[in-house]
Order: structure tokens, then sequence, then C-alpha cells
């Protein structure tokens, strides 16, 4: 688990990126972070493209549904008008930022602020995605959380398509990616053909009986 740095004298601002493939808890653990800053009194903002419209245009929305308030923004400059005597910055779905978003939170790290910012690191092609390997590059911490893969269980550090849409930004869940490990991943659509099969045998075999 991350553990907050501490610091002697001067307080000084840091990044902190929290990334891994979809269905990996990176929104959980954003939301947890900025909680426990919450309650210790510390002033936080939280920030996500305006793109992201899944659930609820003010909330950043984990999939466990333990939200907490954001400011959708349709460009990464706004940070730096908004975030005026803030401590701390959240920005969740990193990804759909544009690419000035490295730069911006490095200008709010030099203010002193602590920013945490979550994002899938590849996209569903396995390219890393938007602005996230910059900021990677720039973060003074680095959190790379797993999903479980839907196949093998395995740890998944890869988000696989399930629908035919080949657009990068494809916003859904469940029914549209599913988690895998590598293997798995590529692998693609023939493991579902297995799946498929499997069920198809087994729904044969009940009703025989
Ligand atoms: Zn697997």
């Amino acid at each position: 688990m991350f553990l907050e740095p501490h610091f002697k004298g001067q307080r000084s601002g840091w990044i902190e990126v929290i990334c891994g493939s979809m269905f990996s808890g990176k929104t959980e653990e954003l939301i947890r972070r900025l909680k426990r800053a919450k309650i210790a009194n510390q002033k936080v903002e939280i920030f996500k493209p305006k793109i992201d419209t899944r659930y609820d245009s003010v909330k950043v929305v984990s999939h466990d549904d333990n939200s907490i308030l954001s400011t959708p923004v349709d460009h990464s400059s706004k940070l730096l008008d908004l975030s005026d005597g803030v401590g701390v910055v959240g920005v969740d779905e990193a990804q759909f930022f544009d690419n000035e978003l490295p730069d911006v939170c490095q200008q709010l790290a030099l203010r002193g602020i602590r920013v945490i910012a979550a994002g899938l690191d590849m996209d569903y092609k396995g390219i890393p995605f938007g602005p996230m390997p910059d900021l990677l590059a720039v973060a003074e911490y680095i959190t790379k959380v797993h999903a479980i893969c839907s196949h093998c269980g395995n740890l998944a550090t890869h988000s696989f398509r399930l629908a035919a849409d080949a657009g990068q930004v494809l916003l859904g869940e469940k029914d549209t990616y599913e988690a895998r490990c590598r293997t798995c991943y590529h692998m693609g659509n023939i493991l579902n053909l297995k799946v498929n099969a499997a069920l198809t045998k087994t729904n044969g075999q009940e009703k025989k009986k």
C-alpha cells in the first residue's frame, strides 16, 4: 500500500500516478488517498476530463460506487486556474486529458501541491495511452495496480475490448471490456470462441440429462 512521504521543514509538492488496466481499482485507490487528505482538513480539488460522462457529471465514481465530487474540465490548463489555495489535486481518467497534462502537473507540484493522477496506462490495443507515458516519467511516485484476468485468474495488466469498435475511446464497462493477463490478451478472440464452445457443450450435456 502507498504510504505518503514525510517532510521535515519546508513542504514541497510532488506527483503521484496510479495506473493499470480497467477493473484494477485505480479510481478506488485515488479516492482512498483523497479522502484521507480531506479528513486531515487539507483542501482537495478533483478534476476529470469532460469526455467521461459514464455515471455522473460532477462525481468521480469508481466501480464500487464509492464516489467523491469532482469538476469536469475540457483542458488540463484549467487545473492551473482552479487550484489556488489547494493542497491536494486529484486527477481521474488522466489518459483522456490533452498532452499538456504532465506539464500542468509539474507546475502544480512546483506550487507546493500534492498531485495524484489516476489513469489507464495502455489502451485496448496495448499502446501507452495519451499523456500517461510522459506523466509517469515525471512523477515522483508510481503505483501500478492490477486487475484479475477474466480467463485464468492471474494478475491482469491489459484491457481487452469485446466490442468491434476500433476507436481508441469507447466508454463502457463489463459488457465492453474485460481485464486479461498478457497471455490471455494475446490469445484475443480465440479465447472467447473457446469459452463459447465450452458453454455450448455444457448446455448440450445438461439438456441430455
Ligand atoms: Zn489470463
